[in-house]
């Protein structure tokens, strides 16, 4: 199921950029979308070799990992299971994970934070149970984002991604690093405090000039937002027809725009933003949203 991708490379006819161009991998799937795809492709590999029929994973209630887990094990014939952070509640996206199949174990934030106790407490005797990692981060991850840069231009002088474990853009520099590839790899962190993405990549690949960190493009951090981000995503959406999300690629392109626009980045160098999707995200900042645009 994941031999199959279709993200194509579009040129976005920016008013101060000369040759920008978007990776779309939001349209990989809907469901399974962007770097999510990208993660799990080689963690279902590596379940289905060790004999594995069920998924177990982690994420928050608004999670675009566990929507895309869900969506993958039922396509590929897994079982799945997730330990959702939090009181109880229900949403669009726990409403898709469980159309999906996917069984939901609601878990108090003292307990969430030691994933492997949860995973053996629960499923310690299970043959079948598999352990994916909070937003699939994993080896296997890296690996798979990695193959990104085969499908980019040899000759992007810039290729920018956003960021939140930093798995992606490890993923990344290891492409990067592993074609030799001159480009510059720019990462906006959406998270405050965006320096350690620095460290997390590290855990994977050697990190060197080629990395770029733009820390301040986080709004307040994680899905926290501001009137300014959700009207800039409005206007990226209207003006070149790309949906963003408030969360993530919003942020990104918000920090494309402003570095244009501060002359930080050179207006006529190739440079490629990875879309990594998660356009669910929308979903969870309807009510601000309908009040900034009713
Ligand atoms: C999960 C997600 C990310 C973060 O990826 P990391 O590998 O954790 O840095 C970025 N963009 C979107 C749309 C996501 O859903």
């Amino acid at each position: 199921m994941f031999d199959q991708v279709y993200s194509p490379l579009q040129k976005i006819e920016h008013p101060l950029l000369t040759n920008f161009y978007v990776k779309r991998d939001d349209l990989i799937d809907p469901y399974i979308s962007g770097n999510k795809w990208r993660k799990l492709k080689y963690l279902l590999k590596s379940a289905a070799e060790a004999g594995k029929t069920h998924l177990v994973t982690f994420g928050g209630a608004f999670s675009n990992h566990l929507v895309a887990t869900a969506s993958a094990a039922a396509r590929a014939g897994f079982q799945s299971t997730a330990f959702v952070r939090g009181e109880p509640v229900e949403n669009q996206m726990l409403l898709l994970c469980r159309l999906y199949g996917m069984h939901l174990i609601f878990t108090d934030r003292e307990s969430y934070k030691d994933k492997r106790v949860l995973f053996d407490q629960h499923f310690g005797a299970s043959a079948s149970a598999f352990f994916i990692d909070e937003g699939g981060a994993s080896a296997e991850a890296v690996k798979g984002c990695a193959e990104i840069i085969d499908e980019l231009p040899d000759d992007m002088d810039l290729l920018f991604c956003a960021a939140g474990t930093g798995t992606t853009a490890a993923g990344l520099m290891q492409g990067i690093l592993e074609r030799q590839l001159h480009c510059e790899l720019h990462v906006v962190p959406v998270l405050k405090g965006g320096a350690f993405i620095k460290d997390e990549m590290s855990a994977h690949v050697k990190v060197d000039q080629q990395l770029h960190l733009h820390t301040e493009y986080h709004f307040g951090g994680y899905a926290k937002t501001q009137p300014a981000l959700l009207t800039f995503m409005a206007q990226f959406a209207s003006s070149y027809g790309l949906l963003s999300d408030p969360v993530y690629t919003a942020k990104l392109f918000f920090a494309i725009h402003d570095l244009a626009e501060k002359q930080e980045i050179d207006k006529d160098a190739k440079i490629v933003a990875l879309h990594t999707g998660g356009l669910l995200g929308i979903l969870g900042m309807q009510e601000k949203l309908s009040k900034l645009f009713t």
